[in-house]
C-alpha cells in the first residue's frame, strides 16, 4: 500500500460509542475517520437496539390499549386488527431516518466515514477490509476503539433468528408466534416479552434468580413490576435454569429445573428469545497483533483516561467497563475526545440513569436500597403512588409509585426509583437532581406544575423528610 495520511483519530465502530465521538472529534477541528462495517451508522442502538424495540413498544402499547383499554375512557372502537408488515415498516423508517442522519452529521462536521471492517496491522496501522471490496489501511495518531457488544449465546441452543432468536431476531419476526420463551428476565427479555405478549403470544419468562429486571433493579420496584407484568399475561418461572432444549419437532421443547436442583419441567415454546445478557464484540480486530489483552469477561482493560497500556489506543461504549447503555457510551465519547484533544475529561458514572421501556416504565438512578442498605448509611425513603397523584387519575394510568432514598442525616439523595407512566423522562430530574449533589428537600420545596405526573415526584421528596401532601 502507498504511504497512507496520519489521522488526528481514527475510530473503530460506527456505534453509539464510535460516532458520537467522531462528530465530538470533527467539531474540534481534529481530522478524523470512522471506520463501521455493518453498512449504516448507529450501531447495535440505532439498528437493532434501542431505536427499533422503542419503536415496537410503542406501537405494541397502543394496539393494546386500544384492544383493551378504550371503552372506560369513552371511545367505543370497531374492528381493531393487527398489521404487523406495517408495524414492523413504521420501525424500519424510524432507524433509517435515525442512520441516516447521523450519515448527514459526519458530512456536516467533516467526519470520514468508511465502510468496512478493521483490523490492527500495528499500533498505528489499521487494516480495513472494505465493504465493497479490497483494502486500505489507514494510521492514526489516536485511535478509539467502540467495536460494542453481542448477545451472550446460551450453550446448547443455536440461534437462527426465526425460532432460537437475540433481541435481533425479536424486534423481526414476520408472524406472532402462539408462545414464546423468554431466558433472562432482564430489560431486553422484559422489553421484547411485553412486545409480543402484547401482540397475542403467550409468553413464559425463565429468570435464574429470584427476581427479574437484571443487575441495578430496586428489589421493591422489581416486585411491583412483576406483579403488573403479570397482569398483563406474562408468566414468570424466577430461580429456574434451563437446562437445554430439542428444536426437532414443530414445537420447541425447553427442560428447565429449580435453580437449586429439583424437579424437572418441560416448556414448549414456538420462538425461544435468548436474554441472557450481552459480552463484549472484540473479534478479529488484530488485538493480538498489538498486545493488548481483554479481561475475563472479554472487556477491553483501560484506565480513568479510556487509554489501554497503549496510551494513544483508548476504549468507549459495551466493549469496556461499566453499564451497557446508549447514554453511558455518549458520555464517554465526549469525555474521551476531550481527554485527547483538551487533557480532561469526565463521566459522573454515580448519575447515569436506566430505563425499561415497559409499561409501566421503570427508571432509576444512584443506588437501590439493597445496596444502601449493604453500605451501611442510615437512610431514608420518601414513595408516593401514582394512584393518589390528579394526572395518574385523569389519565387512567395509576400503577406504580416513585421511590426516594435519601441520607437520614443530610437528605442527600442517594437513589431515585420509579414504576409508572413516563417514568423515563421523570427519572431526568432525578439525575440532574443527584448530579447537582441536591437534598429531598430542594425537590420538596420547587414547584411543580400541576396536574403533572412529576407532582409525584415532589411529593415523594417530601415524604422523605416530613410528609406528602396529596397522600
Ligand atoms: P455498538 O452499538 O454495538 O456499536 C459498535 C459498532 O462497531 C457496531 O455497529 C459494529 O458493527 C462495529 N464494529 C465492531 N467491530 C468492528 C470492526 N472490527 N470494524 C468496523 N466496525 C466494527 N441502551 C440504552 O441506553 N437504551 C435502550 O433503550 C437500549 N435498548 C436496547 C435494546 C436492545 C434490543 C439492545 C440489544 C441493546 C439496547 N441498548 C439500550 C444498549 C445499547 O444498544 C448499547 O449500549 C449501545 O449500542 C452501545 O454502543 P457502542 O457504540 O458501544 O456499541
Ligand atoms: P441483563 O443483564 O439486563 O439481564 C439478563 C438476565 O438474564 C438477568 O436477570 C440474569 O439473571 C438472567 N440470566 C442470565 N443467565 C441466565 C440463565 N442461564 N438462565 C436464566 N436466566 C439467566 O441483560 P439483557 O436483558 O440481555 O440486556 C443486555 C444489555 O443490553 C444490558 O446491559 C441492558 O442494560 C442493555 N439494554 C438496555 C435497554 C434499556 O436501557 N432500556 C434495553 C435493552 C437492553
Amino acid at each position: 500500500a502507498t504511504e497512507a495520511e496520519e489521522k488526528d483519530l481514527v475510530i473503530i465502530g460506527g456505534g453509539v460509542a464510535g460516532y458520537v465521538a467522531a462528530i465530538k472529534a470533527g467539531q474540534e477541528g481534529m481530522k478524523v475517520t470512522c471506520i463501521e462495517k455493518r453498512g449504516t451508522l448507529g450501531g447495535t442502538c440505532l439498528n437493532v437496539g434501542c431505536i427499533p424495540s422503542k419503536a415496537l413498544l410503542n406501537n405494541s402499547h397502543l394496539y393494546h390499549q386500544i384492544l383493551h383499554d378504550t371503552k372506560a375512557r369513552g371511545i367505543d372502537v370497531g374492528d381493531v386488527k393487527l398489521n404487523l408488515a406495517q408495524m414492523m415498516k413504521s420501525k424500519d423508517t424510524a432507524v433509517s431516518g435515525l442512520t441516516k442522519g447521523v450519515e448527514f452529521l459526519f458530512k456536516k462536521n467533516g467526519v470520514e466515514y468508511i465502510k468496512g471492517t478493521a483490523s490492527f496491522a500495528g499500533e498505528h496501522e489499521i487494516k480495513v477490509n472494505l465493504t465493497e471490496g479490497g483494502e486500505t489501511t489507514v494510521v492514526g495518531k489516536n485511535i478509539i476503539i467502540a467495536t460494542g457488544s453481542e448477545a451472550t449465546p446460551f450453550p446448547g441452543l443455536e440461534i437462527d433468528e426465526k425460532r432460537i432468536i437475540t433481541s435481533t431476531g425479536a424486534i423481526a419476526l414476520d408472524k406472532v408466534p402462539e408462545s414464546m420463551v423468554v431466558i433472562g428476565g432482564g430489560i431486553i427479555g422484559l422489553e421484547m416479552g411485553s412486545v409480543w405478549s402484547r401482540l397475542g403470544s403467550k409468553v413464559t419468562v425463565v429468570e435464574f434468580l429470584p427476581q427479574i429486571g437484571g443487575p441495578g433493579m430496586d428489589a421493591e420496584v422489581s416486585k411491583a413490576a412483576q406483579k403488573i407484568l403479570k397482569k398483563q399475561g406474562i408468566d414468570f418461572k424466577l430461580n429456574t435454569k434451563v437446562l437445554g432444549g430439542d428444536t426437532s419437532g414443530e414445537k420447541i421443547k425447553l427442560e428447565v429445573e429449580a435453580a437449586k436442583g429439583g424437579k424437572k419441567e418441560t416448556l414448549d415454546a414456538d420462538v425461544v428469545l435468548v436474554a441472557i445478557g450481552r459480552r463484549p464484540y472484540t473479534a478479529g480486530l488484530g488485538l493480538e497483533n498489538i498486545g493488548l489483552e481483554t479481561d475475563e469477561k472479554g472487556r477491553l482493560v483501560i484506565d480513568q483516561e479510556f487509554r489501554t497500556k497503549l496510551p494513544h489506543i483508548r476504549v468507549v461504549g459495551d466493549c469496556t467497563f461499566g453499564p451497557m447503555l446508549a447514554h453511558k457510551a455518549e458520555e464517554e465519547a465526549v469525555a474521551v475526545v476531550e481527554w485527547i484533544k483538551k487533557g480532561y475529561g469526565h463521566v459522573n458514572y454515580g448519575a447515569i440513569p436506566s430505563v425499561m421501556y415497559t409499561h409501566p416504565e421503570v427508571a432509576w438512578v444512584g443506588q437501590n436500597e439493597q445496596e444502601v442498605k449493604a453500605s451501611g448509611v442510615e437512610y431514608k425513603i420518601g414513595t408516593f403512588p401514582f394512584s393518589a397523584n390528579s394526572r395518574a387519575k385523569t389519565n387512567l394510568d395509576t400503577e406504580g409509585f416513585v421511590k426516594m432514598i435519601a441520607d437520614a442525616k443530610t437528605d442527600r439523595i442517594l437513589g431515585i426509583h420509579i414504576i409508572g407512566p413516563n417514568a423515563g423522562e421523570m427519572i431526568a430530574e432525578g439525575t440532574l437532581a443527584l448530579e447537582y449533589g441536591a437534598a429531598t428537600e430542594d425537590i420538596g420545596r420547587t414547584s411543580h406544575a400541576h396536574p403533572t405526573l412529576a407532582e409525584a415526584f415532589k411529593e415523594a421528596a417530601m415524604a422523605t423528610y416530613g410528609k406528602a401532601i396529596h397522600f
